[in-house]
């Protein structure tokens, strides 16, 4: 399991862990395996419609995979926010029907980056680094709200940014 000092901006990887697809996909077989091949020589009534036994079982059998997949997706997430990958995989796992990836989106926190300047921790709305005063993303130079690096002028106060002392468009480095 990877541990949050892996964090780099920019991180493009796969959300989804190889070993999670894995876990997903031997989870569906083995699921469909069983409704379809122990299960029904253990029922003492006679089977149901067939068309509802495909449905119940492949119901079934990609429930049991999406929950893989998110324990997986948990896995990757977590260290983006700085949450403890360990403590949320379990409650992820332990909870059932899903309630622990429920629970673990109801509670996340935002993601977090390092400043390009100075390897801070940084959060994903913050428009300066806390250390170092680099300009993570472009305000405007008036109201202080987030603007695209093209806009010539605020969205939210009209205010010009070329008036700025240092243009919004001209400060953006990263993002
Ligand atoms: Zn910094
Ligand atoms: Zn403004």
């Amino acid at each position: 399991m990877r541990e949050p000092q892996s964090i780099t901006v920019n991180d493009d990887e796969r959300m989804i862990p190889t070993w999670s697809i894995v876990a997903a996909s031997l989870a569906f077989v083995v699921v469909e395996y069983y409704f379809w091949f122990i299960a029904p020589t253990q029922r003492h009534h006679p089977a149901s419609a067939l068309g509802f036994r495909i449905y119940f079982n492949l119901t079934w059998g990609f429930l049991v995979s999406l929950y893989f997949l998110m324990l997986g997706y948990v896995s990757k997430d977590a260290p983006r926010r700085a949450m403890s990958t360990r403590f949320w995989m379990m409650i992820c796992f332990v909870m059932p029907a899903g309630i622990g990836a429920v629970l673990y989106f109801l509670l996340r926190q935002p993601e977090v980056s390092r400043c390009p300047a100075c390897g801070a921790f940084v959060l994903s709305d913050f428009h300066f680094c806390p250390q170092c005063n680099y300009q993570l993303t472009a305000s405007c130079g008036n109201c202080f709200r987030t603007v695209r690096a093209t806009d010539q002028f605020c969205t939210r106060c009209g205010h010009d940014l070329a008036t700025d002392q240092t243009p919004a468009r001209l400060r953006v480095l990263d993002h």
